[in-house]
């Protein structure tokens, strides 16, 4: 197999484009794709202060690394999640990369903040740890946005991901959420514009690019990913592509661009008032935010269970932590 540019030894195959690259022209037509996506998309625009939602996974740091090349300055923001060795590796892993590249890194750890860590979390409230790990995320992604005085999050979605989570809203039509998934959220009263660079890139070619380009990022799955309904969706998608390459891109583009106008045009309340929290001032839907709610029910339960000493009470302020690319080893502030 040979290089599509410049007919040298193929290194990676890019079968639903039917193409091929050598280890160069590999990472420059990945790149270029990111680029393409930016621009059409409108992703991002002048005078936007950028914040890139870190892991520590491939596609995170891939993602900063292609937004860097690009000449986009993003600052990093990574969530400790508190899930044991996994969670302690996927700082670290953040930390050098920001570290090497000489980036700026926010982060915020979740027991540190608001007193229970993701797995004691999700046993307070008795509720699967991926379902509190995705209401907390999303809040701090928005807050520390807004209160941080960024425009645009950007988040490392890639084509697997936005196939599996348009399979799983079609196959329980949940309308709201197909009429809100794509590539470019625009901003709304207090929330950021959300974007995903890479959502037409699979993620096996993702995989590739960290390989190639060096990007040293953590391998090993949250634990609490087993089992996960979005793991049977790729599965599914999975098997299809290799039948049939190219169906992710098909499915997920085709929608975006023939039936999601539809949806939108026939769903006109699906614009919700958006309001600020009673409790934590964060912008939301109802009187108390879903964070504020879910919190207040754990500590209650946390404790009766001896989680939390009896006279602990919610306190929703994040504290943030900056780490800037100096010799200071941190920056704190509240
Ligand atoms: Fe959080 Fe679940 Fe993802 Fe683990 S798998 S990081 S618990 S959402
Ligand atoms: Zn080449
Ligand atoms: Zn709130």
């Amino acid at each position: 197999m040979k290089c599509s540019v410049c007919g040298a030894r193929a290194q990676v195959e890019v079968r639903r484009r039917n193409q091929a690259f050598c280890a160069e022209h590999y990472r420059e037509w990945f790149v270029g794709e990111v680029r393409r996506n930016i621009r059409r998309h409108r992703m991002i625009r002048d005078g936007d202060r950028l914040l890139v939602a870190v892991s520590g996974g491939k596609d995170s740091l891939v993602l900063w690394d292609t937004l860097e090349r690009l000449g986009y300055a993003a600052t990093g923001f990574h969530i400790q999640l508190g899930i044991g060795d996994y969670s302690r590796r996927a700082l670290q892993t953040t930390r050098a990369f920001a570290a090497k590249r000489g980036l700026e890194l926010l982060v915020v750890d979740v027991r540190e903040s608001f007193g229970l860590s993701v797995p004691q979390l999700a046993h307070a409230t008795g509720r699967a740890a991926c379902s509190g790990c995705g209401l907390v995320k999303r809040y701090l992604m928005n807050r520390v946005a807004e209160e941080e005085g960024f425009s645009v999050v950007a988040t490392g979605h890639n084509l697997d991901d936005e196939a599996a989570t348009l399979l799983g809203n079609v196959t329980h039509w949940q309308t709201d959420a197909l009429v809100r998934q794509g590539p470019m959220l625009e901003a709304r009263a207090g929330l950021a514009r959300r974007v995903k660079p890479l959502y037409s890139l699979a993620e096996r070619e993702v995989a590739a690019y960290a390989f190639l380009a060096g990007i040293a990022y953590q391998h090993e799955e949250c634990p609490h990913a087993v089992g996960a309904k979005s793991l049977l969706y790729k599965d599914v998608l999975g098997r299809l592509e290799t039948r049939m390459p190219g169906t992710k891109q098909v499915f997920l583009e085709q929608y975006l661009k023939k039936i999601q106008p539809v949806f939108k045009e026939g769903l006109p309340g699906a614009e919700v008032e958006l309001r600020r929290c009673e409790r934590c001032g964060s912008v939301t839907t109802s009187r108390v935010c879903a964070h504020c709610k879910l919190w207040e029910r754990a500590y209650s339960r946390a404790r009766k269970l001896g989680l939390l000493p009896e006279d602990a009470r919610f306190d929703p302020r994040p504290r943030l932590r900056k780490i800037v690319p100096d010799d200071n080893p941190d920056h704190s502030k509240e």
